[in-house]
């Protein structure tokens, strides 16, 4: 379910049902996509949401398998306590901060972080273009007015 609705639509295009559904699912999958501290916690966001769309089309669930992979290895002590902090887009780039430090998850999340400036955060096509007052990455039909082509 988790792979086949990200494919067939757009995440922020569902209905507060519909998300919460899916994030019931995808937390099942990745439990570290649970926002920790957040007593009233219900389902209807996870933690993925600080993505863009498009790196989240392009990416997301890609990232979330390799770093499942690494967080099964764990132990149960750090699996407990392991979260997002943050994770959000900054300058343009993929930013996530992880909660303990894993070296190896953190080698993951810095591959998708500067994968983040290749794909333009609207769509997920190929970035060509980067905006300059406000750094972003985009593909030619999402390119804002200041921006110039990327080398
Ligand atoms: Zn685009």
């Amino acid at each position: 379910m988790v792979n086949q609705i990200l494919k067939d639509m757009d995440y922020f295009l569902l209905t507060k049902r519909e998300a919460l559904l899916y994030n019931v699912a995808l937390c099942t999958k990745y439990p570290w996509l649970v926002p920790k501290d957040v007593p009233e916690y219900d389902y209807t966001w996870s933690m993925l949401d600080g993505m863009p769309i498009g790196w989240r089309k392009a990416f997301g669930i890609e990232m979330c398998e390799e770093i499942q992979q690494v967080y099964e290895t764990l132990s149960p002590e750090i699996k407990k306590e392991f979260c997002i902090l943050d994770l959000k887009e900054k300058f343009g780039e993929l930013v996530i901060y992880f909660y303990p430090v894993v070296d190896e998850i953190e080698k993951i999340s810095r591959k998708y972080e500067k994968l983040s400036t290749t794909v333009c955060q609207f769509c997920g096509a190929p970035a060509t273009n980067v905006s300059q007052g406000w750094i972003g990455y985009w593909c030619d039909a999402h390119a804002r007015k200041d921006s110039k082509p990327l080398k």
